[in-house]
């Protein structure tokens, strides 16, 4: 049954200093709505809980990129178009930019935000491996200041994440120290274009004389929120891409994901093709890097 827009109400208070006045006054009674795409999917589909909605959409101060020489900072109001269009983002960070890339249509990128696609919180986020592969913060906001925590504690649960009621995600901070990391990023859907992932990872390695020094490995849809594969990390850290390493490496992958039967895809599926990329981004480390 479709939504009725008379049971909603939604106000769009223009500054952040108004937006954040208003979820303090009334903490958990206002959803914030940013780009929409996947409110008003809700809406239309008759499953959108909330009845207050607060826009966040026309807040400049959400939608800004910083540098300094250490970091670069992403608010969370930036859409994938604009993400896509970055040029220290292609350079620095090019597995954000492929999966901007990868976010429905075009269409879809110039309203998706990247702060709407990690609250929404959805195992199958496709910003959510190159950001835990990047060991990115998330920065939240509300009327007591501003905090930060590392990305990979954000999300607790099946949509469940670490921010309270009258915080909003403020902006993601990425170190910028990866240019000389080799980079893994596929997805596997059903379709190269406009396709929820069945299941993504992602990976960073440093290599030093042939053996793996610092490595990160990160999933979508291999457990019920995007999550860092620590004991695979651990399986792999320092040591070299060999055949024995890769199968322990498999056989950590598949122990500790816990992926969830959906409508896409099922469980030993996810299992078997993220061991699948897992290996081959092991044999793409033995072969020369390709120049960004
Ligand atoms: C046709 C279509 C194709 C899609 N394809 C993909 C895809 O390929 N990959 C993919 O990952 N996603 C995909 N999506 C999902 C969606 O586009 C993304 O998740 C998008 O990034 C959501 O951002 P938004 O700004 O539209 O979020 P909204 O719909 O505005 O909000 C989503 C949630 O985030 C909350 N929120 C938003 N911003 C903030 C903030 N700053 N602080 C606190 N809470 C906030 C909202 O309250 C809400 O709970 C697709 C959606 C559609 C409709």
């Amino acid at each position: 049954m479709r939504g009725n827009a008379a049971e909603h109400e939604l106000v769009a208070p223009g500054s952040l200093p108004a937006v954040l006045d208003l979820l303090a006054s009334a903490p958990g009674q206002w959803m914030p709505i940013a780009g929409g795409t996947e409110l008003m999917v809700a809406f239309a589909a008759g499953r959108l809980s909330a009845n207050k909605l607060v826009s966040i959409w026309n807040v400049e101060e959400l939608r800004f990129n910083d540098t300094t020489p250490n970091t670069l900072i992403i608010g969370a109001g930036t859409t994938f178009g604009d993400m896509r269009s970055n040029a220290l983002i292609a350079a620095e960070f090019p597995l954000l930019s492929k999966a901007a890339s990868w976010i429905g249509s075009i269409a879809n990128q110039t309203r998706a935000t990247l702060g709407g696609n990690l609250v929404n919180g959805s195992p199958a986020a496709d910003s959510s491996p190159a950001l835990l592969v990047y060991d990115a913060e998330v920065e939240f906001i509300s009327v007591r200041g501003k905090r930060r925590m590392p990305y990979s504690e954000f999300h607790t649960g099946y949509k469940q994440n670490a921010m309270t009621a009258d915080e909003l995600l403020y902006a993601i901070h990425l170190p910028r120290r990866f240019n000389k990391h080799r980079q893994y990023l596929r997805k596997v859907g059903t379709r190269k274009a406009m396709a929820i992932s069945k299941v993504a990872l992602g990976a960073t390695a440093l290599m030093n004389d042939g053996m793996i020094d610092e490595i990160r490995v990160a999933a979508a849809s291999l457990a019920p929120f995007p999550v860092r594969l620590t004991l695979t990390e651990a399986v792999v850290a320092g040591n070299s891409p060999i055949p024995e390493m890769i199968e322990a490496a498999r056989h950590a992958l598949l122990t500790e994901s816990q992926p969830i039967d959906d409508i896409r895809s099922n469980a030993q599926y996810r299992k078997v093709v993220g061991a699948n990329l897992l290996e081959e981004f092991f044999h793409s480390l033995s072969r020369e890097p390709e120049a960004r």
